[in-house]
Protein backbone atom coordinates (compact mmCIF):
# COMPACT_ATOMS: atom_id res chain seq x y z
CA UNK A 1 0.00 0.00 0.00
CA UNK A 2 0.65 3.89 -0.38
CA UNK A 3 1.95 5.13 2.60
CA UNK A 4 2.48 8.67 3.80
CA UNK A 5 4.72 10.37 5.94
CA UNK A 6 3.27 11.38 9.18
CA UNK A 7 0.97 8.53 9.65
CA UNK A 8 0.68 5.95 11.91
CA UNK A 9 0.99 1.89 10.44
CA UNK A 10 1.53 -1.69 12.30
CA UNK A 11 4.51 -3.34 11.18
CA UNK A 12 8.12 -4.27 11.83
CA UNK A 13 11.76 -3.60 12.03
CA UNK A 14 13.96 -5.25 9.43
CA UNK A 15 16.47 -7.10 11.70
CA UNK A 16 18.81 -6.01 8.18
CA UNK A 17 18.64 -2.55 7.63
CA UNK A 18 17.15 -1.05 10.95
CA UNK A 19 14.15 0.16 8.36
CA UNK A 20 10.65 0.38 9.29
CA UNK A 21 8.53 -2.47 7.29
CA UNK A 22 4.84 -0.89 7.11
CA UNK A 23 2.40 -3.30 6.99
CA UNK A 24 -1.07 -2.71 8.12
CA UNK A 25 -2.79 0.42 8.40
CA UNK A 26 -3.29 1.76 12.27
CA UNK A 27 -6.96 2.68 12.51
CA UNK A 28 -6.25 4.30 15.68
CA UNK A 29 -3.43 6.41 14.44
CA UNK A 30 -1.31 5.66 17.46
CA UNK A 31 -3.61 4.89 19.93
CA UNK A 32 -2.90 1.55 20.52
CA UNK A 33 0.07 -0.52 21.13
CA UNK A 34 -0.66 -2.75 17.96
CA UNK A 35 -3.51 -5.25 17.08
CA UNK A 36 -4.08 -8.32 19.40
CA UNK A 37 -2.99 -11.28 17.78
CA UNK A 38 -4.56 -14.44 19.14
CA UNK A 39 -2.41 -17.77 19.11
CA UNK A 40 0.62 -18.35 17.64
CA UNK A 41 1.49 -17.18 14.22
CA UNK A 42 4.56 -16.03 12.08
CA UNK A 43 4.90 -12.92 9.38
CA UNK A 44 6.60 -13.73 6.32
CA UNK A 45 7.74 -9.72 5.52
CA UNK A 46 9.43 -8.21 2.72
CA UNK A 47 11.66 -5.37 3.31
CA UNK A 48 11.47 -3.02 0.69
CA UNK A 49 14.96 -0.85 1.74
CA UNK A 50 17.08 -3.37 1.61
CA UNK A 51 14.96 -5.82 -0.41
CA UNK A 52 15.26 -9.05 1.44
CA UNK A 53 12.17 -11.00 0.34
CA UNK A 54 11.43 -12.70 3.04
CA UNK A 55 11.77 -12.49 6.98
CA UNK A 56 9.65 -14.03 9.80
CA UNK A 57 9.02 -12.70 12.65
CA UNK A 58 6.36 -13.13 15.70
CA UNK A 59 3.41 -11.33 16.59
CA UNK A 60 4.68 -9.83 19.28
CA UNK A 61 7.53 -7.90 17.15
CA UNK A 62 4.18 -6.11 15.88
CA UNK A 63 4.39 -2.44 16.54
CA UNK A 64 3.05 0.74 15.51
CA UNK A 65 5.11 2.56 13.80
CA UNK A 66 4.84 6.50 12.51
CA UNK A 67 5.62 6.94 8.78
CA UNK A 68 8.82 9.16 8.10
CA UNK A 69 8.74 9.34 4.28
CA UNK A 70 5.86 8.88 1.49
CA UNK A 71 6.57 5.29 -0.23
CA UNK A 72 4.89 4.87 -2.87
CA UNK A 73 2.50 1.45 -3.40
CA UNK A 74 2.00 -1.14 -5.21
CA UNK A 75 2.28 -0.90 -9.25
CA UNK A 76 -1.22 -2.19 -9.26
CA UNK A 77 -4.50 -0.91 -11.00
CA UNK A 78 -6.88 0.57 -8.88
CA UNK A 79 -9.92 -1.19 -8.44
CA UNK A 80 -13.20 -1.06 -10.28
CA UNK A 81 -16.55 -1.11 -8.17
CA UNK A 82 -17.47 -4.84 -9.53
CA UNK A 83 -20.65 -4.03 -11.73
CA UNK A 84 -22.79 -7.16 -9.69
CA UNK A 85 -24.08 -8.54 -12.92
CA UNK A 86 -23.08 -11.44 -15.15
CA UNK A 87 -21.92 -10.46 -18.91
CA UNK A 88 -24.94 -9.60 -21.34
CA UNK A 89 -25.72 -10.17 -24.89
CA UNK A 90 -23.84 -7.75 -26.89
CA UNK A 91 -27.48 -6.90 -29.18
CA UNK A 92 -29.09 -5.46 -25.82
CA UNK A 93 -26.29 -3.64 -24.49
CA UNK A 94 -24.83 -2.27 -27.91
CA UNK A 95 -27.21 -2.32 -30.26
CA UNK A 96 -24.83 -1.20 -33.26
CA UNK A 97 -22.13 -2.84 -32.11
CA UNK A 98 -20.74 -5.34 -34.73
CA UNK A 99 -18.57 -8.06 -33.80
CA UNK A 100 -14.95 -9.50 -34.26
CA UNK A 101 -12.95 -11.96 -33.30
CA UNK A 102 -8.99 -12.60 -33.43
CA UNK A 103 -6.25 -13.59 -31.08
CA UNK A 104 -5.05 -10.16 -30.09
CA UNK A 105 -8.38 -8.36 -29.37
CA UNK A 106 -7.59 -8.85 -25.68
CA UNK A 107 -4.33 -6.98 -25.92
CA UNK A 108 -6.48 -3.77 -26.67
CA UNK A 109 -7.82 -3.68 -23.64
CA UNK A 110 -5.54 -3.89 -21.28
CA UNK A 111 -7.46 -3.40 -18.40
CA UNK A 112 -9.66 -6.21 -19.09
CA UNK A 113 -6.82 -8.59 -19.49
CA UNK A 114 -5.52 -8.08 -16.06
CA UNK A 115 -8.78 -8.75 -14.45
CA UNK A 116 -8.98 -11.19 -16.78
CA UNK A 117 -5.81 -12.74 -15.58
CA UNK A 118 -7.00 -11.73 -11.74
CA UNK A 119 -9.83 -14.50 -12.59
CA UNK A 120 -7.63 -17.41 -13.44
CA UNK A 121 -4.79 -17.02 -10.67
CA UNK A 122 -7.46 -16.55 -8.02
CA UNK A 123 -9.29 -19.60 -9.35
CA UNK A 124 -5.76 -21.75 -8.11
CA UNK A 125 -5.82 -19.99 -4.88
CA UNK A 126 -9.53 -21.23 -4.64
CA UNK A 127 -8.35 -24.64 -5.33
CA UNK A 128 -5.65 -24.88 -3.62
CA UNK A 129 -7.74 -23.63 -0.01
CA UNK A 130 -10.23 -26.10 -0.96
CA UNK A 131 -7.19 -28.94 -0.35
CA UNK A 132 -6.83 -27.71 3.08
CA UNK A 133 -10.13 -27.68 3.73
CA UNK A 134 -10.15 -31.62 3.04
CA UNK A 135 -7.42 -31.84 5.21
CA UNK A 136 -8.71 -30.09 8.24
CA UNK A 137 -11.94 -32.34 7.28
CA UNK A 138 -10.15 -35.42 7.33
CA UNK A 139 -8.16 -34.02 10.25
CA UNK A 140 -4.98 -35.42 8.32
CA UNK A 141 -1.42 -34.00 7.32
CA UNK A 142 -1.60 -31.34 4.63
CA UNK A 143 0.74 -32.87 1.89
CA UNK A 144 -0.81 -36.15 1.79
CA UNK A 145 -4.46 -34.46 1.26
CA UNK A 146 -3.09 -31.98 -1.01
CA UNK A 147 -1.36 -34.16 -3.23
CA UNK A 148 -4.26 -36.75 -3.53
CA UNK A 149 -6.85 -33.79 -4.01
CA UNK A 150 -5.20 -32.06 -6.57
CA UNK A 151 -4.39 -35.03 -8.25
CA UNK A 152 -8.19 -35.52 -8.87
CA UNK A 153 -8.43 -33.61 -12.49
CA UNK A 154 -12.48 -33.06 -12.56
CA UNK A 155 -13.86 -30.11 -10.45
CA UNK A 156 -16.93 -32.10 -9.87
CA UNK A 157 -15.16 -35.14 -8.64
CA UNK A 158 -12.86 -33.37 -6.04
CA UNK A 159 -15.77 -31.63 -4.81
CA UNK A 160 -18.39 -35.08 -4.59
CA UNK A 161 -14.89 -36.79 -2.92
CA UNK A 162 -14.67 -33.87 -0.29
CA UNK A 163 -18.64 -33.79 0.13
CA UNK A 164 -18.32 -37.44 1.05
CA UNK A 165 -15.78 -36.76 3.88
CA UNK A 166 -17.58 -33.81 5.31
CA UNK A 167 -20.93 -35.48 4.98
CA UNK A 168 -19.42 -38.64 8.02
CA UNK A 169 -17.14 -36.22 9.70
CA UNK A 170 -18.83 -32.91 10.78
CA UNK A 171 -21.31 -32.62 12.43
CA UNK A 172 -25.41 -31.62 10.98
CA UNK A 173 -25.21 -27.83 11.74
CA UNK A 174 -21.44 -27.29 10.54
CA UNK A 175 -22.59 -29.54 7.22
CA UNK A 176 -25.47 -27.68 6.37
CA UNK A 177 -22.28 -24.53 6.39
CA UNK A 178 -20.38 -26.51 4.17
CA UNK A 179 -22.85 -27.23 1.57
CA UNK A 180 -23.89 -23.80 1.16
CA UNK A 181 -20.44 -22.91 0.57
CA UNK A 182 -19.60 -24.95 -1.64
CA UNK A 183 -22.98 -24.21 -3.61
CA UNK A 184 -21.40 -20.58 -4.18
CA UNK A 185 -18.24 -21.96 -5.23
CA UNK A 186 -20.14 -24.36 -7.83
CA UNK A 187 -21.71 -21.12 -9.40
CA UNK A 188 -18.68 -18.87 -9.42
CA UNK A 189 -16.85 -21.84 -10.82
CA UNK A 190 -19.53 -21.59 -13.66
CA UNK A 191 -18.88 -17.77 -13.82
CA UNK A 192 -15.25 -18.14 -14.29
CA UNK A 193 -15.26 -21.03 -16.44
CA UNK A 194 -17.60 -19.48 -18.84
CA UNK A 195 -15.38 -16.65 -19.00
CA UNK A 196 -11.69 -18.51 -19.31
CA UNK A 197 -13.26 -20.93 -22.15
CA UNK A 198 -14.89 -18.92 -24.60
CA UNK A 199 -13.03 -16.64 -27.35
CA UNK A 200 -12.76 -13.20 -26.70
CA UNK A 201 -13.56 -10.61 -29.52
CA UNK A 202 -13.18 -6.47 -29.56
CA UNK A 203 -15.92 -3.74 -31.30
CA UNK A 204 -15.11 -0.28 -31.86
CA UNK A 205 -18.34 0.62 -29.88
CA UNK A 206 -17.22 -1.29 -26.63
CA UNK A 207 -14.53 0.61 -25.18
CA UNK A 208 -14.61 -0.50 -21.85
CA UNK A 209 -15.26 -4.21 -22.25
CA UNK A 210 -14.52 -7.53 -24.24
CA UNK A 211 -16.66 -9.83 -26.40
CA UNK A 212 -17.08 -13.35 -25.62
CA UNK A 213 -19.17 -15.93 -27.73
CA UNK A 214 -18.64 -19.58 -27.21
CA UNK A 215 -16.12 -21.84 -28.85
CA UNK A 216 -18.70 -24.64 -30.26
CA UNK A 217 -20.55 -21.41 -31.74
CA UNK A 218 -17.80 -20.37 -33.46
CA UNK A 219 -16.27 -23.50 -34.67
CA UNK A 220 -20.56 -23.90 -36.48
CA UNK A 221 -20.05 -19.91 -37.71
CA UNK A 222 -16.95 -20.94 -39.43
CA UNK A 223 -18.16 -24.14 -40.82
CA UNK A 224 -21.32 -21.80 -42.16
CA UNK A 225 -19.04 -19.59 -43.40
CA UNK A 226 -16.88 -21.77 -45.24
CA UNK A 227 -20.34 -23.35 -46.43
CA UNK A 228 -21.26 -20.03 -48.07
CA UNK A 229 -18.09 -19.43 -49.79
CA UNK A 230 -18.14 -16.65 -47.36
CA UNK A 231 -21.55 -14.93 -48.05
CA UNK A 232 -22.14 -15.29 -44.29
CA UNK A 233 -19.26 -14.67 -43.37
CA UNK A 234 -20.92 -11.21 -40.61
CA UNK A 235 -21.07 -12.40 -36.81
CA UNK A 236 -24.13 -11.49 -37.23
CA UNK A 237 -25.07 -14.81 -37.65
CA UNK A 238 -22.87 -16.20 -34.57
CA UNK A 239 -25.46 -17.64 -32.43
CA UNK A 240 -24.66 -15.88 -28.97
CA UNK A 241 -22.21 -12.82 -28.51
CA UNK A 242 -22.42 -11.47 -25.22
CA UNK A 243 -20.11 -8.45 -23.77
CA UNK A 244 -18.28 -8.42 -20.31
CA UNK A 245 -17.45 -4.80 -19.15
CA UNK A 246 -14.72 -4.01 -16.84
CA UNK A 247 -16.85 -3.85 -14.05
CA UNK A 248 -18.46 -7.12 -15.10
CA UNK A 249 -15.16 -8.83 -14.90
CA UNK A 250 -14.28 -7.13 -11.71
CA UNK A 251 -17.32 -8.61 -10.03
CA UNK A 252 -15.86 -12.47 -10.63
CA UNK A 253 -12.45 -11.70 -9.40
CA UNK A 254 -13.64 -10.19 -6.26
CA UNK A 255 -15.95 -12.73 -6.43
CA UNK A 256 -13.37 -15.70 -6.25
CA UNK A 257 -11.31 -13.32 -3.84
CA UNK A 258 -14.44 -13.52 -1.50
CA UNK A 259 -14.14 -17.35 -2.05
CA UNK A 260 -10.43 -17.69 -1.51
CA UNK A 261 -11.13 -15.91 2.18
CA UNK A 262 -14.39 -17.79 3.05
CA UNK A 263 -13.12 -20.94 2.48
CA UNK A 264 -9.74 -20.13 4.36
CA UNK A 265 -12.34 -18.97 7.30
CA UNK A 266 -14.70 -21.68 7.22
CA UNK A 267 -11.51 -24.63 7.92
CA UNK A 268 -10.14 -21.97 10.50
CA UNK A 269 -13.39 -22.78 12.32
CA UNK A 270 -13.54 -26.30 11.86
CA UNK A 271 -9.83 -26.50 12.66
CA UNK A 272 -10.57 -24.94 16.40
CA UNK A 273 -11.83 -26.58 19.47
CA UNK A 274 -12.51 -23.57 21.48
CA UNK A 275 -15.99 -24.12 22.14
CA UNK A 276 -17.15 -20.58 22.69
CA UNK A 277 -15.32 -18.99 19.82
CA UNK A 278 -16.70 -21.71 17.61
CA UNK A 279 -20.09 -20.49 18.51
CA UNK A 280 -19.74 -17.35 17.95
CA UNK A 281 -17.68 -17.71 14.66
CA UNK A 282 -20.76 -20.15 13.75
CA UNK A 283 -22.98 -17.33 13.99
CA UNK A 284 -20.39 -14.54 12.33
CA UNK A 285 -20.24 -17.28 9.17
CA UNK A 286 -23.83 -18.12 8.74
CA UNK A 287 -24.86 -14.64 8.63
CA UNK A 288 -22.44 -13.27 6.38
CA UNK A 289 -24.57 -12.41 3.32
CA UNK A 290 -24.06 -14.48 0.62
CA UNK A 291 -24.08 -17.69 3.16
CA UNK A 292 -27.53 -16.50 4.43
CA UNK A 293 -28.97 -16.28 1.26
CA UNK A 294 -27.67 -19.51 -0.15
CA UNK A 295 -28.87 -21.52 3.18
CA UNK A 296 -32.31 -19.70 3.23
CA UNK A 297 -32.53 -20.73 -0.55
CA UNK A 298 -31.50 -24.18 0.78
CA UNK A 299 -33.89 -24.08 3.24
CA UNK A 300 -36.65 -23.33 0.68
CA UNK A 301 -35.67 -26.19 -1.52
CA UNK A 302 -35.58 -28.33 1.50
CA UNK A 303 -38.93 -27.64 2.66
CA UNK A 304 -40.63 -28.03 -1.25
CA UNK A 305 -39.13 -31.66 -1.38
ZN1 LIG B 1 15.80 -4.24 5.46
Amino acid sequence: MKIEKGRWYFGFICPHCGANIYSLDDPTQGGTKGPVAIGEAKFSVPCRSCETDEILFGTHELVPLQAHEDLLGSPALPRRKPSGKARQKLSNRYPKAKATFGIRFIEDQPECAVIFARCVVKWSYVENETALLLAKILKINTEPALAMFLAMQSSRVQIDVLTAAARTALSADDFKLFQAIMNIRRTMEGARNHLVHGLIGGSTVVKDGVLWTDQKDYVRHTATVWGTDYAQMHTKYLEEVFVYEADDLETIAQDLEWLHRFIGNLWGYLDSSDVVWRAERYHQLCTEPRVQAELQRMARVGQQS
